[in-house]
């Protein structure tokens, strides 16, 4: 019993996420220098739901989290309706949007869209504590920190994997009572 116990405990939310080890590293998109076709060629080569959203690359400090079909249609709508909106308009999900050089194309102003509070874990939570999260709030994906930088990304559908795998090896976990 006490093994099971310890057991259960052992897995964390950093052993779940993805990215894992030796995996790409995960697709974000940041809040104020990416183009209209840096994001296009995200959503192009990428089937994931959505995106966490970042300060900037070097930071990984996590601002939100955009669904990839609202990205889809506002770029969309915005290449077909808004005035200036081209490849080079650069993609600004922050409330102040910095003025760019008078010759450079149109911003594209999607904060309307982005997620400003995304459910997060850090890496040490333990998976029985995250499961119930997922469970108890419905959440469809949740953000991994590490002292307040982004590491990763647990869907539910990653949990049901985990539930599974936890089920194979243990049929009486915890986890199912
Ligand atoms: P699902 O898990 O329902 O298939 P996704 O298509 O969004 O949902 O994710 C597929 C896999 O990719 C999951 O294992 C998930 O953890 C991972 N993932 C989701 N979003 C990202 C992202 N932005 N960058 C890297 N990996 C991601």
């Amino acid at each position: 019993l006490e093994a099971k116990e310890e057991f259960s405990h052992k897995t964390r939310a950093m052993d779940v996420m993805r990215p894992r080890k030796n995996d790409p590293p995960l697709t974000v998109i940041t809040q104020d220098s990416m183009t209209v076709e840096d994001v296009e060629t995200i959503v192009t080569k990428t089937t994931y739901s959505g995106y966490p959203v970042v300060v900037s690359r070097a930071s990984q400090r996590l601002v939100g989290f955009v669904l990839r079909r609202d990205l889809i249609i506002s770029i969309e709508n915005a290449r077909k309706k808004q005035d200036g909106i081209v490849s080079t308009s650069v993609i600004c999900f922050t409330d102040y949007c910095p003025p760019l050089p008078p010759s450079s194309p149109s911003v594209l102003k999607l904060r309307s869209i982005l997620d400003l509070s995304p459910f997060t874990v850090t890496d040490e939570t333990p998976m029985e504590i995250v499961v119930d999260i997922f469970r108890k709030l419905g959440l469809r994906q949740c953000l991994v920190t590490h002292n307040g930088k982004l590491l990763g990304i647990i869907t539910k559908k990653d949990v049901l994997k985990h539930i599974a795998q936890m089920a194979n090896q243990d049929p009486n976990s915890i986890l199912f009572n």
